[in-house]
């Protein structure tokens, strides 16, 4: 189970979950495997869009426990990741599904006050940005792209202001998107859950699939009954992986969070002092923002690597790499030297080989769909995007969502195993070295560079790296 100190905060604020668990042989409309945000906003969707629909939403645990309970709580739109979406589907293209997230930012914000869910949400913009002189001007290329379009989602900001608003002067220049916000991550996902079951979602929980019957019907068995569906939908993150037409879709990698005590006075007034996600340049991404406690949350990506996509324990539980974490957080923030750190979790990331989620039907089955590939960045827009795409899908819908570029049938797969992972290590040795001596301020070699530039996008686009 998750050590996420948002996730413990989130279910106490909850009390008391009731939880069902399916018993002998249920039937559905829809059927959606994990309840994380993907599962949880393509269910509110489909009950919107018709109530009438009967859905069933089995998760393994509690909805939220997987890592939309657990993340640092970016909510960012894809225009970071136009060179994506510009190789994959086109410039117009690219700018509808970046104009439609930056949109899903702001929709969140609305939803959420309309729902009654109180999840901390700050609408206080992205700052992106450098934290070693290698990385000042690491976003040019995009903002260059962006602009040959007609595109300006980013502002310049001089480097005192950059100072000022992330509380370090490590941070040595940045560029900032209003269009972004912060939430409390679990407290989303909960209050998810709270409007899915008011819509009459039914919510199985400490209910894994075990085992999954294709068919025209496909059939979700748990360990005390089982529910056969029209549709099925598999929202299920890394632990996807255990299907084998998925594994090699994505390579599953961890993310390491810390959280300090409450800072009080540490920095001086209006600094880091709102709701601002930051993050710098590398692909060993740090990202950092504050909680409405007052604590500091800081995390890394890039970390753990699962042989043949097996999630197993290995992303439960306090973070194993908490103290490269803290090292690298200490090292940005010199002048919270008395702050203690009070606790870490890690995280599974599901990274596709463009850094893109893909939505398609398993193995080419017209009754099972699936969404995967968020790549460390589904908070908001992309499964809020990814919901409505499902939800268009499964009701066999033609419009703008099921003929989105996102739904593609074929995804460039990782290498198979071991050469997967083999090459991982490798990849994520050379990106180790590569930025510790960018930190440095050295050249790496171009043995260095090339195998670092096998690294799959990441968060900030490979562009930028
Ligand atoms: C540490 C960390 C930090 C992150 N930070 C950010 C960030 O700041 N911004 C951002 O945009 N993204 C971030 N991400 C990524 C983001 O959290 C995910 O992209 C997003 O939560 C994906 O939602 P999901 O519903 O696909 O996955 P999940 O929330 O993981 O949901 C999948 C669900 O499936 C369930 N499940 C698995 N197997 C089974 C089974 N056999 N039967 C039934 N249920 C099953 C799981 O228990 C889980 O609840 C971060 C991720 C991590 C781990």
């Amino acid at each position: 189970m998750t050590e996420a100190y948002w996730f413990k905060e989130a279910i106490a604020a909850a009390g008391p979950l009731v939880t069902e668990q399916p018993a002998g042989r249920i039937t559905a409309d829809i059927c959606i495997v994990g309840g994380g945000y993907l599962g949880l906003w393509t269910a509110i969707r489909l009950k919107q869009a018709d109530p009438t629909l009967n859905i069933v939403i089995v998760e393994k645990n509690v909805c939220g426990s997987g890592a939309s309970g657990r993340n640092g709580g970016f909510v960012t739109s894809y225009w970071v990741q136009y060179f994506s979406l510009l190789g994959l589907a086109g410039a117009e293209a690219a700018a509808w599904i970046g104009g439609r997230s930056a949109e899903a930012v702001r929709e969140l914000g609305q939803f959420c006050a309309e729902h009654g869910i109180d999840c901390d949400y700050r609408h206080d913009g992205w700052l992106w940005t450098a934290t070693s002189r290698h990385q000042i001007g690491a976003w040019n290329g995009l903002l260059a792209e962006l602009a040959r379009h007609g595109l300006k989602p980013f502002e310049a900001m001089d480097p005192a202001e950059v100072v000022r608003r992330s509380g370090t002067d490590r941070n040595l220049a940045g560029v900032y998107q209003a269009d972004a916000a912060t939430i409390q991550p679990a407290k989303l996902a909960l209050g998810l859950r709270r409007v899915a079951l008011r819509l009459g979602v039914k919510i199985y929980e400490q209910s894994a699939m075990l085992r999954l019957k294709r068919g025209k019907r496909p059939i979700v068995h748990c360990r005390g009954g089982s529910i056969e569906a029209a549709k099925l939908i598999i929202a299920m993150n890394a632990w996807a992986t255990r299907l084998p037409e998925l594994r090699r879709l994505v390579a599953v990698v961890s993310s390491d969070v810390i959280a300090t005590a409450p800072l009080v006075g540490h920095l001086p007034a209006g600094c880091f002092g709102d709701g601002i996600a930051i993050c710098d340049s590398r692909m060993f991404l740090n990202y950092w923002r504050n909680a409405t406690d007052g604590r500091f949350v800081f995390g890394r990506a890039l970390g753990h690597f699962a042989f043949a996509g097996r999630v197993d324990d290995n992303y439960e539980g306090p973070s194993p790499r908490a103290r490269e974490v803290e090292a690298a957080w200490r090292g940005l923030y010199p002048m919270l030297g008395d702050v203690p750190v009070v606790t870490s979790w890690t995280g599974p990331i599901d990274r596709s080989m463009d850094g893109l989620p893909f939505f398609g039907h398993l193995g080419g089955h017209p009754a099972i769909l699936y969404g995967l590939g968020f790549s460390g960045h589904g908070v908001g827009p992309p499964t809020m995007m990814g919901g409505r795409i499902l939800a268009a899908l499964a009701r066999g819908t033609n419009d703008e969502w099921s003929r989105c570029a996102l739904v593609r049938e074929r995804v460039e797969p990782f290498p198979v195993e071991p050469f997967r992972y083999l090459g991982a290590i490798a990849v994520r040795e050379a990106l180790r070295r590569k930025e510790r001596l960018e930190d440095s301020g050295q050249r790496p070699d171009w043995l260095t560079r090339r195998l670092a530039g096998l690294a799959p996008s990441g968060y900030v686009p490979k562009e930028a790296t």
